[in-house]
């Protein structure tokens, strides 16, 4: 019961990673708000309130957390989890196609932690958590606006973490590498099979495997751990 007592809004809850964080959190004696633009193909642990959110717009954003702040009366932990993927290299991309990406994966993420911090200041306390990824600080080719975003994301993070700091508000982001997700199993084989071949543990990582480390974060085992990226990446960026 490592985060009893906490009111948790996780974004993207339905599949992968965001699935896997309302899953243990709930585990773990926290209230959790999972919200998404769809529903779990598998239906939420009993207990988890399902919310409607798409990380792209303000006004999802403000009904979700005064609709977590009206039922619980504080909002402890947020994590940005939410995300697309895409992989068209500089000269291919559209504007389109950079919006959609930066609207998302960057945007939503601004969008979260502003809408957050109003609470958690008045709270003077809270833990935010974005996922970033390993392409949030180191490259491969291709992929150029998930990259942005996610570099964006890192940082973001970091200035967040300072700029609330006095207010009792803790910002971290978390970097996984290649992990088991709806989101990877729909990339093509031999993409999967080049990150992996390139993971010194050789494998691709859980989504339980990024939870867990969502899970110090989000607990006040992290009380000291602001602004910091925490890496979850079978040691590839290690190399
Ligand atoms: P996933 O596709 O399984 O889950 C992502 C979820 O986000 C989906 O349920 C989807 O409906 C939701 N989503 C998409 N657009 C949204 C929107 N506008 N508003 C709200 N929800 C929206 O993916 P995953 O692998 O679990 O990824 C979760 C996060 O982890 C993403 O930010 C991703 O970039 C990051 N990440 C994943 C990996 C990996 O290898 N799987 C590696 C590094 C980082």
């Amino acid at each position: 019961m490592r985060l009893q007592g906490k009111v948790v809004l996780v974004t993207g809850a339905a599949s992968g990673i965001g699935y896997a964080v309302a899953e243990l959190f709930s585990k773990e004696g926290a209230t959790v708000f999972a919200s998404d633009i769809v529903s779990p193909a598998q239906a939420y642990p009993a207990g988890v309130q399902e919310l409607t959110l798409d990380v792209t717009s303000e006004a999802d954003w403000a009904a979700a957390v005064a609709a977590v702040v009206e039922h619980s009366g504080r909002l402890d932990v947020l994590v940005n989890n939410a995300g697309i993927i895409a992989y068209e290299a500089l000269d291919e991309l559209d504007m389109t196609a950079w919006m959609r990406m930066i609207s998302v994966d960057q945007t939503g993420v601004f969008l979260g932690m502003r809408e957050a911090v109003r609470t958690m200041r008045k709270q003077q306390s809270g833990s935010i958590i974005n996922i970033s990824s390993i392409w949030g600080s180191a490259a491969v080719g291709g992929a150029h606006a998930y990259h942005a975003a996610k570099g964006a994301v890192r940082n973001m993070t970091k200035n967040a973490a300072m700029t609330y700091v006095a207010d009792g508000i803790r910002a971290n982001s978390v970097h996984p590498g290649f992990i088991d997700t709806p989101l990877t199993n729909a990339q093509a084989l031999e993409l999967n099979e080049a990150v992996i071949a390139a993971t010194p543990m050789k494998r691709g990582g859980k989504a339980i495997e990024v939870a867990y480390g969502c899970l110090f974060l989000a607990s006040d085992e992290s009380s000291y751990v602001t602004g910091t990226e925490l890496v979850i990446d079978g040691g590839y960026l290690a190399q």
